[in-house]
């Protein structure tokens, strides 16, 4: 069976990493079955709506590589998908179920309802409108909110990911299809387009499974066909039991691009929050994840957002891109994350540097931390050097005569390159009898003063014959 799927977020802010999964399944479950995932814009809460936010959404989805095959900019044979544009539809599937007796237009002033309210608190029994539906409800008009009429019962039903469900009568109650203000709720609008969608899969957070059961009863009341319904679990934040909010750092997707974090690797980490496939793998293409997921393994309780993993998954798709793609497709990934004075050199050596240390990156964004002195001259800081735990123990005079051997090693070198480089090295050390971490140590921090950098035959070889003998004359005059 071909799966029909949907993303149905509302624009009321940014996704956040939360709540993209209920995007990356739905895609999933879709193309696993050459079916088809649509995007619908749940806009009908107006006074959450947010300006910019569909773009967002779409900008996110983008980003990440789940395209829709309906929805805003594509189009399809359910236009329109902002659910704003579809107000006529649900008061036409509203009054259906007026004419049929089983809603009613309810002219309860909201004074009355907060009255019953309380009344309700006071006798200490839970409150359900159906207690208090109005008599012999008018015809309706517009301004005036439209009920269901439920019909309290038991039900059962399966979901794919919490299992077999559940609830007793006291669940169901008149819930509000229409508001005041013409807008259908999301309890109502959803069954609606869900249904003329032919959706064969809703898949949402786990926060609605508790609506089910009036969920239930509608589908029931229309005589539609049951969807399979999964409820994702909430992605718990790094620490306590409580849902990642935006107040626990739960970033934008796109901040996360903005930082410097790979579209493959945040989808990859995002799958498998809470997914796996039974086996250890943790690397995942896109087409990976479309032949190996499945909604029986996804976990029933909450998974803990981790964002040392995240950053884990995407030094490994730094990598992965380099090493299957070439220094060129990953070089084209890298184009704002370099520091200013990387400007000034050519593309081929840019590319030289981050092939010698694309393998140290977690974030496409430490090139700006970690390469400066590729482009510029590092400030001379002598205290690094006469502080190194391996060089401390070194007089100035012997670290002075080191580098002056080296120097002289080095000048003497006909074809600069790394292996020469590494040759000269060693010599040196046989040379001098000092210990590896000594003469590496030194030399390193007198090119880069950074407290990293690539392997230094690498290192050298990259910033040059010119360059690398500059900076250690400048430190040897300096000791
Ligand atoms: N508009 C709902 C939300 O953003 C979507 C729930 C659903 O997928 O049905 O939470």
């Amino acid at each position: 069976m071909k799966a029909i799927t949907r993303f149905a977020p509302s624009p009321t802010g940014y996704i956040h990493i939360g709540n993209v999964r209920s995007a990356i399944y739905p895609y999933l479950v879709a193309h696993q079955t050459d079916g088809k995932m649509i995007l619908r814009i749940e806009d009908t809460d107006r006074e959450r709506y947010v300006e910019g936010a569909t773009e967002l959404i779409e900008d996110t989805l983008k980003w990440l590589g789940l395209d829709w095959d309906e929805g805003p900019i594509v189009g399809g044979p359910n236009e329109p998908y902002f659910q704003s544009e579809r107000k006529d539809l649900y008061l036409e599937w509203a009054q259906k179920l007026i004419a049929a007796g089983r809603a009613y237009a309810d002219p309860t002033p909201s004074e009355k309802i907060d009255e019953y309210r309380r009344e309700c608190a006071e006798k200490k029994v839970p409150f359900l409108y159906r207690n208090f539906r109005p008599e012999n409800p008018p015809e309706w008009e517009p301004g005036m909110p439209i009920r269901f009429k439920t019909i309290p019962k038991a039900y059962e039903w399966h979901d794919e990911v919490m299992g077999d469900m559940h609830t007793g009568p006291e669940v169901l109650d008149d819930i509000i299809l229409i508001k005041k203000d013409g807008y259908p709720t999301y309890n109502f609008a959803h069954i609606v387009d869900d249904a003329e969608m032919n959706i064969t899969h809703v898949m949402r957070g786990v926060e609605y499974l508790s609506s089910t059961p009036n969920y239930l009863a509608l589908y029931e009341a229309f005589g539609l066909v049951r969807p399979k319904l999964v409820s994702l679990p909430h992605i718990l934040a790094p620490t306590g039991n409580k849902k990642l909010g935006k107040r626990d750092g739960a970033k934008s997707v796109t901040e996360y691009r903005d930082d410097g974090v790979l579209a493959e690797a945040m989808l990859n980490y995002l799958a498998c929050l809470g997914w796996n496939d039974g086996t250890e793998q943790e690397i995942y293409t896109k087409e990976e994840l479309i032949e190996k997921f499945s909604l029986d393994r996804i976990q029933n309780s909450g998974a803990r957002y981790d964002e040392t993993k995240l950053l884990w998954v995407n030094g490994q798709w730094i990598r992965r891109i380099f090493d299957t793609q070439g220094a060129r497709a990953l070089y084209d990934r890298t184009v704002n994350f370099w520091p200013e004075a990387a400007a000034n050199f050519s593309e081929d050596y840019r590319i030289r540097v981050l092939s010698i240390i694309y393998d140290r990156l977690k974030t496409l964004s430490d090139l700006k931390t970690m390469t400066g002195y590729f482009f510029e001259e590092p400030e001379l800081d002598v205290k690094m050097i006469t502080e190194n735990k391996f060089l401390k123990k070194l007089s100035e005079a012997e670290i002075e005569d080191l580098l002056k051997k080296a120097i002289v090693a080095l000048s003497d070198i006909q074809d600069w390159n790394a292996e020469s480089l590494q040759e000269t090295l060693n010599n040196l050390l046989a040379e001098t009898g000092k210990k590896p971490a000594e003469l590496f140590s030194l030399v390193r921090i007198s090119l880069s003063f950074a407290p990293f950098s690539p392997a230094l035959n690498l290192t050298m070889e990259v910033l040059g014959r010119e360059v690398t003998l500059a900076r250690l004359n400048k430190v040897a005059r300096s000791i």
